[in-house]
């Protein structure tokens, strides 16, 4: 049971997507969370599969993402996809940017795992299947963030880094950002080791008790949890937070989740983009 508060699933045109209320207040304001419905890819992959993995071919993963481009009305050649690697580097995309990553894994932007987006008519893109997609946006000046957080990525604070970024280079006001947290593994079982729990204990000593639980001496770790203390910190009113609280792990019929199928699975896509 997925427990649905201020968000939605839309069925468009085959494909099931999440729309989060605070958002749909500012039509031109684009944006997707999708889940594995429809799309061309089988198997473990089946069938929204937007990562070009070793088990899809480039042909289905490419007409999985005109399936988005069409259903939301988003150029194709807009989308900007990312190489992610768990850091917390971040890219502030331009026109230059436009159609990274789109046809070939090799011409993504390299090492980096979250953008900011200021101008209209570029789509940027993360990917997930057991990590956090997190999106900010800030409809008073028109500029939104989008980053993917696993435990290294949340650790590493990349959703506040983003914020910050949006702050002190364009301005944006704390009290204005509007926050959606997408579906990821969840605290009721994304099992992690000691070594993890050591940094979540240094990196947040004041929240222990909401991110770690402890269940027969295995702890697990809530990384949606862990992604709103890194932005209330900041400012950001919680009452701006949607968190949409489904777990991958435990509804492997509507998302893809790593974790579930070993390894061998599909990428969730999480997009931004301001229409002209
Ligand atoms: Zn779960």
């Amino acid at each position: 049971m997925i427990d649905k508060e201020n968000w939605w699933y839309e069925e468009k045109q085959g494909l099931k997507l999440i729309k989060f209320h605070h958002f749909e207040k500012h039509p031109n304001f684009g944006y997707f969370v999708t889940t594995r419905i429809s799309g061309k890819s089988t198997g473990n992959l089946s069938s929204l599969n937007l990562g070009f993995q070793d088990y899809d071919t480039i042909e289905n993963v490419i007409e999985n993402r005109k399936l988005i481009s069409d259903s939301q009305n988003i150029p194709f050649n807009s989308f900007v996809f990312l190489r992610q690697t768990h850091s917390n580097n971040i890219k502030i995309v331009n026109e230059s940017d436009k159609a990274k990553g789109l046809l070939l894994k090799a011409t993504a932007i390299q090492d980096t795992d979250g953008y900011i987006l200021t101008q209209r008519d570029i789509c940027p893109v993360v990917m997930t299947a057991d990590c956090v997609p997190v999106i900010l946006f800030d409809p008073i000046k028109n500029i939104a963030g989008i980053f993917h957080a696993g435990w290294r990525g949340t650790l590493k604070l990349i959703a506040q880094k983003g914020l910050n970024i949006m702050k002190n280079e364009f301005d944006s006001n704390t009290s204005d950002v509007l926050v959606s947290i997408g579906p990821s593994n969840g605290p009721c079982c994304y099992e992690v080791g000691p070594e993890v729990i050591d940094e979540v204990k240094k990196v947040f000593p004041n929240n222990i008790n909401e991110l770690i639980t402890n269940k027969n001496n295995k702890f697990y770790l809530n990384l949606w949890a862990a992604n709103k203390v890194q932005l209330l910190q900041e400012g950001i009113i919680e009452n701006n937070i949607i968190i949409c609280n489904a777990c991958t792990f435990h509804n492997p019929e509507i998302f893809f989740s790593y974790r579930y199928s070993r390894g061998i699975t599909g990428r969730m896509g999480s997009g931004i983009y301001f229409r002209s």
